[in-house]
């Protein structure tokens, strides 16, 4: 594994081809987990559904929990790290911005920080930090970069940045958080604390919002990746009503892609790529450059979002 700052033109993942597979063992509240296969390698993308979950998807791969070669975390809330105390062996290293790090129990030497505008190679799949706003500590999503395809996964963030956008563009599978209808938010039984929180730039991303996003990228791209609706609330929101919102935003600029909602508490469909290239495309990913934010006020969670990244 190595860290690089800025990878110079031409460079990326070995040109072999080799067979690529993502699922999702869990999407919601309740627990999140991503598992990420290239070849013989192996990435647990957050660790929130119980252990069986996470060793019945090994299984069916052949593989163990102690050939895992790395666990990454977008941050550090319960639903995205509860598992890491079984999973974790004494060598897994893990993947995580420094101030996921500081919120979590994880041995120095199996901390490998990854910060904003930089990545991490990792069997051939070499990962970007994408900041967003949520009220964590130092959340992010991640673009996944392999010779074979590119992947990105952003699941829990209160508003969209155009900073996310370039990682969306170069992605042949995109799983983006569309949490609640504002409607059955607005009007559902959550107290108007829990409300404010959800529909906070620093909450959690609204199937409007993420139609929005999706639609815009997609229309000015060109692109047509494979869409996964992730994170969806159990409360305020339905699969169908996620999957028809997103649809509808995407028609209105023209759009049409597939798209579809995560099951919130078993494993989803196993996606592989639609077509394989047979070499690194030419123009990788240019991570956004951003110019520092300018010192703001902290919101009324006590927290400072995006600026904190
Ligand atoms: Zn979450
Ligand atoms: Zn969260």
């Amino acid at each position: 594994m190595n860290a690089t700052a800025h990878p110079s033109p031409g460079s990326g993942p070995p040109p072999d081809a080799l067979p690529v597979s993502v699922q999702s063992l869990g999407s919601g509240s309740s627990g999140n987990a991503f598992l990420i296969q290239r070849g013989d390698h192996l990435l647990l993308l957050d660790c929130g559904v119980g252990i069986r979950t996470i060793r019945a998807a090994l299984s069916v791969r052949n593989r163990r929990l102690d050939q895992i070669d790395a666990i990454v975390l977008t941050h550090e809330h319960i639903d995205h790290v509860r598992t890491i105390p079984q999973v974790i062996d004494a060598r897994t290293p893990v993947i995580a911005t420094a101030g996921t790090f500081a919120m979590l129990r994880i041995a120095e030497r199996q901390r490998h920080p990854i910060g904003p505008r930089q990545s991490i190679d990792i069997g051939g799949m070499r990962l970007w930090a994408l900041p967003v706003a949520h009220d964590a500590h130092e959340p992010c999503g991640y673009l996944i970069e392999m010779a074979e395809t590119r992947i990105t996964i952003i699941t829990d963030l209160g508003a969209w940045h155009e900073r996310l956008a370039g990682a969306v563009e170069v992605s042949d599978l995109v799983i983006l958080e569309a949490n609640h209808d504002e409607e059955m938010l607005r009007r559902g039984p959550y107290p108007p604390h829990l409300k404010r929180r959800v529909a906070s730039g620093v909450g959690h991303l609204s199937n409007r919002d993420c139609g929005m996003a999706l639609a815009a990228i997609s229309r000015r791209g060109g692109t047509t990746p494979d869409v996964w609706l992730a994170h969806l609330s159990d409360t305020n929101n339905r699969p169908t009503l996620a999957e028809t919102t997103v649809r509808e935003a995407l028609a209105r600029h023209d759009v049409q892609l597939p798209v579809s909602a995560l099951p919130r508490r078993e494993p989803g469909p196993v996606w592989t790529p639609r077509h394989v290239p047979v070499a690194v495309p030419a123009a990788g990913y240019v991570p956004y450059d951003e110019p520092p934010p300018a010192a703001k006020a902290p919101t009324q969670l006590g927290l400072d979002g995006i600026a904190g990244f």
